[in-house]
């Protein structure tokens, strides 16, 4: 392939669709051209990600984190202890595992940023259950990162992924989509699904506000991750079953790009609206407010 370039979610389903692969390899080839290191060196360095990954995914669920704010304590753990009666269980450990991730940056521990903090419990959670489901080797889960990363880059190009931007659709929208093309490709979708498995996640995200209580990024963030989690989920499962989402993919972006720029500041990450100003969250910002420079 000779120099790729792709600014929208169309020219990136060309190029998959007139290379005869999938979306993660347009992108892995991209990111080859864009840096000059070979394949080998760029594939290892994702699955040096996966790893970290799965670490921050483990942790949670051996011993319970607690966030700095201490509004969130070891849900991971008690979530991944739980024998579900509703879920499935693979579905209800990839919940624990998108919570386990989201205490553990709450803790400030190590995470990979999918595409941020707040947001990286669900591509992990995700890629694990999708995994465990289809017994995909780490390299084809690599490769669905790479996918996830190409429709990821594609919307904080045309739109953002800061949630003081673009509230938390920005933020938790965004890895939804990202996590439903991955795990879309992972289970041998086309192309034209990958990229409605995002549609259809990104657009039931639109207009998610951004409240976190006390200015942690712990409430709503930490169950919302595991929530939105499963919307990937089923999000990738429709595409594979041939539904698509109506409006076109690049005007999904360009909608929560509109959205988010009409969204009042108080849904932003100010944590002056929504959950944060309920009595509780007042309760929590006159106690223990999280300020700027704070650990
Ligand atoms: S509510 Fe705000 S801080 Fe929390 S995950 Fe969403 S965008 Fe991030």
């Amino acid at each position: 392939m000779s120099d790729i370039q792709f600014q929208s979610i169309a020219d990136l389903l060309a190029l998959a669709e007139e290379a005869g692969c999938g979306i993660g390899e347009i992108t892995l080839a991209y990111e080859i051209q864009e840096s000059g290191f070979t394949r080998d060196v760029i594939l290892n360095a994702m699955l040096a990600r996966w790893t970290i990954m799965q670490e921050a995914m483990e942790a949670g669920l051996r011993s319970p984190i607690t966030g700095l704010g201490n509004l969130v304590s070891g849900n991971g753990h008690r979530m991944g202890a739980y024998t579900p009666r509703l879920l499935d269980p693979i579905l209800a450990q990839t919940a624990a595992r998108a919570m386990s991730v989201n205490e553990c940056s709450a803790a400030m521990g190590r995470i990979v940023a999918a595409p941020t903090a707040g947001s990286s419990g669900i591509l992990p959670s995700s890629l694990w259950g999708a995994s465990q489901k289809l017994g995909s080797t780490p390299e084809e889960i690599v490769i669905a990162m790479f996918a996830s990363a190409g429709l990821g880059m594609v919307m904080a190009n045309n739109s953002t992924i800061s949630g003081a931007k673009g509230g938390c659709m920005a933020e938790v929208g965004v890895s939804t989509g990202m996590a439903a093309g991955a795990i879309c490709e992972l289970a041998g979708g086309s192309p034209h699904q990958v990229v409605h498995a995002m549609a259809l996640a990104v657009k039931n995200s639109l207009g998610l506000v951004c409240d976190p209580v006390g200015g942690y990024v712990e409430v709503p963030c930490v169950k919302r991750n595991s929530l939105y989690t499963i919307m990937a989920i089923t999000a990738a499962e429709l595409a594979l079953a041939g539904i698509e989402s109506y409006i076109p993919p690049d005007e999904v972006i360009a909608a929560m790009k509109e959205i988010g720029e009409a969204m009042p500041t108080a849904y932003k990450e100010t944590s002056c609206g929504g959950l944060a100003i309920t009595p509780t969250g007042r309760k929590v910002m006159e106690t223990k407010p999280r300020t700027l420079g704070a650990p």
